[in-house]
């Protein structure tokens, strides 16, 4: 049996959502702390990349930017199992 660990990242480390196109496998890697433009292509095969995505990283940055600088920036964490 596998034992699970889980790992606690502080979201104030938080630097990149990378999307992984599922055809090709090439990832598109976002810089949370700047506000890119998300192609509506995967740029290794064309996938259409769906627009939700855009929509959803640009909720998590506004989270992130809102969240960085109070007193629990550094206090909120994301769990993660491995
Ligand atoms: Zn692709």
């Amino acid at each position: 049996m596998t034992e699970q660990v889980e790992v606690k990242i502080p979201f104030a480390d938080l630097t990149e959502v990378t999307l992984q196109c599922p055809d090709c496998g090439a990832e598109i890697s976002l810089d949370i702390s700047k506000h890119p433009n998300v192609s509506d292509k995967c740029p290794g095969c064309a996938h259409a990349i769906d627009s939700k995505f855009d929509e959803a990283f640009s909720r998590l940055r506004e989270w992130y930017l809102c969240l960085k600088d109070s007193s629990f920036g550094d206090k909120m964490f994301f769990r993660i199992k491995k």
